[in-house]
């Protein structure tokens, strides 16, 4: 917590007048823990566009379909290409 509000406030110096609270975690010593997020190997750059292709009524979305691999943004905007998908269809 304090490593977490340390960082904040050596980005934003007004932060601990904003500070409410907080909970920080060590995902290593979460035991339902199994993976983390998806890593594009050498030589699989096209893989995006395969899984991110509709398959019928099906269409996926999650952070490995995404162009902003890796993260919540991706998570988010994957989202929003599956429902502009369903919403074209
Ligand atoms: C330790 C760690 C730290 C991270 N830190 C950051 C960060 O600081 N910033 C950032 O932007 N991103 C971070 N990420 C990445 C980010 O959390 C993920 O990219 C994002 O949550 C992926 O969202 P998603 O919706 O694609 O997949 P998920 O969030 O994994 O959602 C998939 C869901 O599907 C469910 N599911 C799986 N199988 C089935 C099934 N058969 N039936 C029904 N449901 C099923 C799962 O339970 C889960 O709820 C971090 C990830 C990890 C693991």
């Amino acid at each position: 917590m304090e490593t977490a509000q340390k960082t904040c406030t050596d980005i934003w110096k007004e932060a601990p007048q904003y500070w409410e609270g907080g909970v920080t975690k060590y995902w290593n010593e979460d035991p339902w823990t199994r993976a983390s997020y998806s890593v594009a190997g050498v030589g699989q750059k096209d893989f995006r566009d395969i899984l991110s292709r509709p398959e019928g009524l099906f269409h996926f979305a999650g952070e490995h379909t995404s162009i902003y691999r890796a993260s919540m943004n991706g998570a988010i905007e994957s989202g929003l290409r599956v429902s502009e998908e369903i919403k074209k269809s």
